[in-house]
């Protein structure tokens, strides 16, 4: 089987998931979107009520927040793979638990192994604690951390704001917008 046909079979898999909970209250599962060939990958926490609705990634207001900062790096949307730690919605938007996370994160590593992105935003704390403790990291506060570059043998991770802070916290819009401008700048010389 190639990597294109795995891919095909990873989705069809995670679609029929029923490993936790959460696969009661969902109406769509959010596997992931983007090309198998994407140098970035963004993960985020998990799909929201605009995002089970339709099944996609970031479509909800946090999305509309995320298009933006893409812009503001220079980034083609279409061109980038876009996943969760979680792929299916906790119940009125509540944090992903532990065993829900568990259960998960063996599509999120299947995912890094057939992509092989060069650079991983980790979007939020739940995705920033997964990626570093996954590459053997210590985990420190989103505060001192966001916008650094974790570099690993053959993956860049950098740790970021969730975008949806910016909607809940207004001050932390410039610190998002700079860090992606930053990440823009630089981007050339990471991939
Ligand atoms: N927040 C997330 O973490 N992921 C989404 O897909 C949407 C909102
Ligand atoms: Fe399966 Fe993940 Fe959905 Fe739980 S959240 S049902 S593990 S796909």
């Amino acid at each position: 089987m190639d990597r294109e046909e795995e891919f095909l079979k990873l989705v069809e898999e995670v679609k029929k998931c029923s490993k936790c909970r959460l696969y009661k209250t969902r109406k769509n599962v959010v596997v992931g979107d983007g090309p198998l060939n994407s140098l970035i990958m963004l993960v985020g926490e998990a799909p929201g009520y605009w995002e089970d609705q339709q099944g996609k990634p970031f479509v909800g207001a946090a999305g509309k927040f995320l298009n933006k900062l893409l812009d503001l790096a220079g980034l083609d949307r279409g061109k980038v793979y876009i996943t969760n730690v979680v792929k299916c919605r906790p119940p009125g938007n509540r944090e992903p638990k532990p065993d829900e996370i568990e259960a998960c994160k063996p599509y999120l590593d299947k995912q890094l192994n057939l992509i092989q992105p060069k650079i991983v935003c980790a979007l939020g704390n739940f995705a920033t604690s997964y990626l570093l403790q996954k590459y053997g990291f210590p985990i420190q506060s989103m505060g001192k951390i966001h916008g650094k570059i974790f570099e690993t043998k053959n993956l860049k991770i950098i740790p970021l704001y969730h975008p949806a802070t910016a909607l809940y916290k207004p001050p932390m819009k410039k610190v998002l917008e700079e860090d992606w401008k930053t990440i823009g700048l630089k981007l050339k010389s990471l991939i």
